[in-house]
């Protein structure tokens, strides 16, 4: 059978995965036209615009450069799904929020939406490729559901190619990523279809990083890879808790240990646990797979991984309670950072946001500051999307346009995003500003703790014996 040469490429969703990842093939494969759609108006008209949905270093070059050339971004899904070769499946797959599995389990339904849509729109064969990341065999249901509704004499090609980007180097990471891995049916069909994709990634990707498996192992292995780094992080953070009772020093103990060259240094640094909307939805995914596998050893392994993230992030907020004497009503608490990590303005799962529901659960009055994200994100979060009135919360929280205003006068100062800019403040100045005793808790281990204690601060940070 001759090559199938990908002409135009279509992905479903436009979000932190999508659109980036599909900028960046417009970027690397000029010849190749990739229309990114979304039932998200908004989003669509923001990825128009020059204020694009998503804040990601890199990504607004690589917009511009190929944005109207052939890279385009639309609501009309189904004439891009009818017009590609290829379509990119990148839409949400939360966590199931009721039914069988809440709690746990994948929702599936955007995805299987969209791939009857897919069905229900082609008049011609396509290679449909699972970007989402799912739960391991998800392609046999959408291969089912594509067959059970495609016109004849059209066929479906089901490729998984999981995405192992991180927000906020998201760009650098599909420019040299580690490996792309390509899930197929080890079928002559299959195989033909992975070599399609293949085709499209070697424009950029040296050979030996494109990885081919069997399609199982491609979906499970990008749930193994994010709970495996996860597990790292709530290691680290388990050992934090023992270094804080002896007096061992975390930083130390990760250092010591990542020079073992069978583990390396990364994903070592202890912090206020992990957010984004990955790490605990795929290992939840991971548990409940087990359990259905009639595996609870295994469920229970994984699900230790989570429990010990809750552990890290009450932990630490009940370490600022206790250093201010055990009351915070009324207190003034700064909190610094609100996004899930450092260079993105993505908040899912952010630690921030367990944190300050902790003070305000105890009428601690809190500011807040971030430089990526807005207002209007921050208070969708705090009331949990509308769930919780803002009402009764309104009064106690100030949002800021800077730390400095955040810092005035608070009684502590809790670091729980690592941007780069924290570690520049004028601290002398914000500490001539809080009242006394003044409190830093640097829930990131990035600050210049011994410059800190020299101005005055009294310094509290994870995974170190020594209290102030
Ligand atoms: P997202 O929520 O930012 O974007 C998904 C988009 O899909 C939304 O804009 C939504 O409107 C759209 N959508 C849903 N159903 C649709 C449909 N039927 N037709 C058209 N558009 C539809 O999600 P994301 O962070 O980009 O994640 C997408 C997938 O990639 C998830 O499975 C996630 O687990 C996985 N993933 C995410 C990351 C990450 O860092 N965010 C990294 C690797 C993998």
């Amino acid at each position: 059978m001759a090559p199938i040469t990908v002409k135009k490429i279509c992905c479903i969703g436009a979000g932190y995965v999508g659109g980036p990842t599909c900028a960046v093939i417009a970027l690397k494969c000029p010849n190749i036209i990739v229309t990114i759609v979304d039932l998200n108006q908004a989003r669509i008209d923001a990825w128009n615009s020059d204020n694009l949905p998503i804040y990601e270093p890199g990504l607004d070059e690589v917009v511009k450069a190929r944005r109207g050339k052939n890279l385009f971004f639309s609501t009309d899904v189904d004439k891009a799904i009818a017009e590609a070769d290829l379509i990119f499946v990148s839409v949400n797959t939360p966590t199931k929020k009721s039914g069988i599995g809440a709690g746990f389990a994948a929702d599936l339904n955007y995805l299987q939406l969209a791939t009857r849509r897919i069905a229900e729109v082609s008049t011609s064969s396509k290679i449909v490729v699972e970007k989402s990341t799912v739960p391991c065999r998800t392609a046999e249901s959408m291969r089912t559901i594509l067959e059970a509704n495609s016109k004849p004499g059209c066929h479906f090609q089901i490729l998984s190619n999981p995405e192992f980007l991180a927000e906020g180097t998201a760009i650098q990471d599909l420019f040299a990523p580690d490996r792309v891995l390509i899930g197929s049916l080890q079928t002559d069909e299959g195989l033909d279809a992975c070599k399609a994709l293949m085709s499209v990634y070697s424009n950029w990707v040296p050979t030996e990083r494109i990885l081919t498996v069997g399609l199982w192992s491609s979906e499970l292995s990008k749930l193994a890879a994010n709970a495996m780094l996860a597990q790292r992080i709530s290691s680290v953070n388990a050992l934090s808790a023992i270094c804080e009772a002896t007096g061992a020093n975390i930083d130390e103990v990760a250092f010591a240990v990542g020079k073992d060259s069978r583990m390396g240094s990364k994903f070592l640094k202890a912090s206020v646990g992990f957010g984004g909307s990955c790490f605990q939805k795929d290992i939840l995914n991971l548990v409940y797979l087990s359990e259905s596998l009639h595996l609870p050893e295994v469920a229970k392994y994984w699900r230790a991984v989570v429990e010990m993230n809750e552990y890290q992030k009450d932990r630490f907020a009940h370490k600022v309670v206790e250093t201010l004497f055990n009351t915070i009503t009324g207190k003034k608490i700064a909190i610094l950072g609100w996004a899930f990590k450092k260079d993105t303005g993505d908040t899912r799962e952010s630690p921030s946001i367990s944190i300050a529901n902790h003070f305000l659960s105890e009428k601690a009055r809190v500011t807040l500051y971030d430089p990526q994200v807005t207002e209007s994100q921050i208070w969708l979060d705090l009331t949990n999307y509308g769930e919780v009135p803002a009402e009764p919360i309104k009064p106690h929280v100030t949002i800021c346009e800077s730390a400095e205003e955040a810092c005035k006068g608070a009684e502590a100062i809790v670091v729980c995003t690592e941007w780069d800019e924290f570690k520049t403040l004028d601290w002398e100045k914000i500490y001539k500003n809080c009242p006394r005793p003044a409190f830093v808790f640097d829930g990131r281990l990035m600050l210049d703790r011994k410059a800190l204690q020299k101005i005055g601060f009294s310094v509290v940070t994870i995974g170190s014996g020594d209290r102030p």
